[in-house]
């Protein structure tokens, strides 16, 4: 920069007639001035004078169209400067600052003073607003030098920083005139303008300092603006990424859908994984019972085509860091040349692998092996690793998948074979994802084709009988929640004809998860009608002989046993539950005579009609009427009292008498009758059910001494004839 030598030339007065501002600063060091102001203070800046002339040329246009901008009072200005603003600073003599309201513009005049004489202005001028830096980051890209504001500052941050331009410009032209001025008076004492060299040089140093401090200001913003750009281009990026990726794991999961074997999975993961990170060279190892093999190697050309490497289905030295990888299921990246001593014992004919990404993949029994990819240009990052791990996950699963169908299918050979005459139908369960398998057999037995259903529990629980549902559900849930390991359990199901099968399903707990939780049930189905139809005729069978065995054969009702049997229970169920219960026994009067005169076919005949004509009247299901004797007969009557016991009697009594069996050798009545002795009482502690029948047995004598053909009771031991 420099100061003029000889500010006033020629003049011969010490004061210029009229000073001005480049009598002591050159127009060029004005102009350097400004526009090191300009692209420091991310301002538009001019130097004018105090009437609003422009002295100096804008150095850039930040804001556009501003040189046509309506002055205050409506009317162009000259230069297009603000008149109404350099009027206020000729007034005031001090900084005036303005807004601008319809174009956003904050403005500052900053007035250039020397010696008391108002010289010039500086003018700068920013929109209010900053830059817009969101909305105008191609733009700004190019002069990305010159942005000051933070993205986001806002309106407040922004004007400070102005009001610190401001600041800072009226400090520097304080100094800057202030060395003119003794630049200017020095030389009118004839003194040369060297002398104040070193003060130049000091202000020269501090405007480098400053202009220093600015750019590193500006450095930072710069940065700040471009790891927004590129966030935001790693934001597309990423989006881009995430599609692959969900296309990548569609393509592997399509691979269990449809039949194809494990190899085609395998290479369908191996090209995902390697489209994904733009591997050219790819490779997957997976344990084979105790070694490791590598399943597939390929590598991908330009354009997206893969080949065959000549390293598949050969065994792989595990060793180095392999072994790390396969023992600790952990991820490696090398973003250099990966030393091959490291990686130990990889074929001599491999391809160099830098860089390289190793991803692990882990089941739910141990690590599988792992997946390798490598050389592509731009390094492994951490995307690239997460995306081979969820793809990864989403392979094992799929492979899984693949060798339980498999091994479902020999197993389920093998045990077809075993089990053909034995006639049983295997079904596979999966409680975690509710898939079952149910073989042809299974179908078959209750005559459906496998395609009429489909695979899953519902059509067992649909074909189960109602009254067995709860049978069959509690017991898987027993099974799932580990209370129980094996069952056998017989249920009813419905065959394609609509008739109720009785079948046997045997099950235990197959395999369980790392966890120990439940992973899959499997057992067999077999039908049981044929036997369950004779296990059923057999209960049957026994029911009607437990009855025969209670039964009277002459007379067909309950025999003595039976009756005291339920005597039995009945006294013990009324004792508990404080309830009355009753005893009757009756007795056909002179039968002796009767047979006599009639004969033992016709005595016989007479005893069931007499039988059958007491059981006619018991009207309560837990009534019951016995032969107690020959020609005798006992009642038990439970929750009844002397005084329902007494009716019953009456009811029993007149409903002999409805028979009208003649008897010409009674000497008490023409037809057959009874005499009855009723007693009750409320069981308790210390009595024997013997007594009730004693009781009523007493009863008995005493309507037969009574004259028979009589009730009598034995609450007070008195004869009630009726
Ligand atoms: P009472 O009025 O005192 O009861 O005189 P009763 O003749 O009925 O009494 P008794 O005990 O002297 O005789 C009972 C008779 O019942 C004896 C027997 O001939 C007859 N009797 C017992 N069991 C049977 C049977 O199963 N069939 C036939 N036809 N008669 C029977
Ligand atoms: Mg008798
Ligand atoms: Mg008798």
């Amino acid at each position: 920069m420099q100061l003029r030598e000889n500010p006033v030339g020629d003049h011969k007065s010490i004061w210029p007639k009229r000073l001005t501002l480049w009598d002591l600063i050159s127009l060029e060091a004005l102009q350097q001035l400004q526009d090191s102001l300009a692209a420091v203070g991310d301002v538009q800046v001019v130097i004018a004078d105090p009437v609003g002339n422009l002295m100096t040329m804008p150095s850039n246009e930040r804001i556009p169209g501003l040189w046509m901008s309506p002055s205050e009072n409506g009317a162009a200005s000259d230069g297009g400067l603000p008149q109404g603003l350099f009027a206020q600073v000729r007034r005031d003599l001090k900084v005036c600052t303005q807004r601008h309201e319809p174009l956003g513009i904050r403005q500052a005049a900053i007035p250039i003073i020397v010696d008391d004489k108002h010289l010039a202005n500086w003018w700068i001028a920013r929109d209010a607003n900053g830059l817009r830096l969101q909305d105008q980051v191609p733009a700004a890209n190019e002069d990305r030098g010159l942005p000051v504001a933070a993205p986001d500052a806002g309106d407040q941050d922004n004007g400070a920083s102005f009001a610190a331009i401001i600041t800072w410009v009226e400090g520097f032209t304080r100094q800057l005139t202030q060395l003119g001025l003794q630049n200017l008076m020095l030389a009118r004492q004839g003194v040369g303008p060297s002398h104040s060299d070193a003060d130049m040089e000091g202000l020269e140093a501090q405007f480098d300092s400053l202009l220093q401090a600015r750019t590193e200001a500006l450095i930072v913003a710069n940065k700040r603006l471009q790891l927004e750009v590129l966030e935001r281009d790693l934001l597309e990026e990423q989006n881009e990424r995430k599609t692959a990726l969900l296309d990548a794991m569609n393509r592997v999961l399509q691979q269990t859908l449809n039949g194809e074997d494990e190899k085609s999975l395998v290479n369908t993961f191996l090209e995902a994984a390697q489209a994904l990170t733009r591997s050219p060279i790819g490779f997957i190892v997976q344990r084979r019972g105790e070694r490791w093999w590598v399943m597939a190697a390929l590598h991908r050309a330009e354009g997206g085509r893969y080949f065959h490497l000549p390293y598949a289905d050969q065994p792989f030295p595990i060793g180095g860091l392999w072994k790390k990888l396969v023992k600790t299921g952990s991820v490696f990246t090398m973003q250099g040349a990966v030393d091959q001593t490291q990686w130990y014992a990889l074929p001599e004919d491999f391809p160099e692998l830098s860089p390289l990404l190793a991803v692990a993949l882990p089941s739910h029994t141990g690590i599988e092996g792992f997946v390798a990819l490598a050389n592509n240009d731009h390094g492994y990052g951490m995307v690239d690793q997460t995306d081979v791990q969820t793809l990864s996950k989403v392979y094992v699963e799929a492979l899984l998948r693949k060798r339980s169908e498999r091994a479902r299918r020999e197993s389920e050979q093998r045990l077809l074979l075993a089990l053909e005459s034995a006639d049983e139908g295997l079904w596979d369960y999966f409680p975690q994802t509710a898939e079952i398998y149910y073989s042809p057999r299974w179908f078959g037995m209750l005559g459906y084709a496998a395609s009429d259903l489909p695979c899953d529990f519902i059509t067992w629980t649909t074909l189960t009988h109602p009254d067995d549902l709860s049978v069959l559900k509690g017991t898987f849930e027993r099974v799932v929640k580990g209370t129980e390991d094996g069952f056998r359990i017989e249920i009813r199901m419905l065959s394609q004809s609509g008739q109720w099968h009785w079948v046997q399903t045997r099950g235990r707990a197959a395999e369980r998860d790392a966890t120990g939780q439940v992973y899959r049930i499997s057992g067999t189905l077999i039908d049981v009608s044929k036997y369950k139809q004779v296990e059923l005729a057999l209960q049957k069978a026994n029911q009607e002989l437990q009855r025969l065995a209670a039964l009277d054969d002459l007379t067909q009702i309950a025999n003595r046993r039976r009756f005291d049997e339920r005597l039995a229970e009945e006294w013990r169920r009324a004792r508990r539950n404080g309830t009355p219960l009753a005893v009757i026994i009756c007795d056909i009067d002179f039968f002796k005579a009767y047979n006599d005169t009639y004969g033992h076919i016709k005595g016989d005949e007479a005893l069931h009609a007499v039988a059958q004509a007491i059981n006619g009247v018991l009207k309560r299901p837990m009534d019951l009427v016995a032969r107690y004797g020959g020609e005798e007969f006992a009642m038990v009557l439970p929750s009844t009292d002397l005084h329902g016991a007494l009716r019953v009697a009456t009811e029993v009594r007149e409903a002999i008498g409805a028979l009208g069996i003649e008897h010409r050798a009674s000497s008490i009545c023409p037809t057959i009758s009874l005499s009855y002795g009723v007693t009750a009482l409320v069981p308790r502690d210390g009595l024997a059910s013997r007594l009730l029948v004693e009781r009523a047995d007493r009863a008995l004598y005493q309507a037969k001494a009574r004259g028979r053909n009589c009730i009598v009771e034995t609450a007070a031991e008195r004869v009630k004839a009726i």
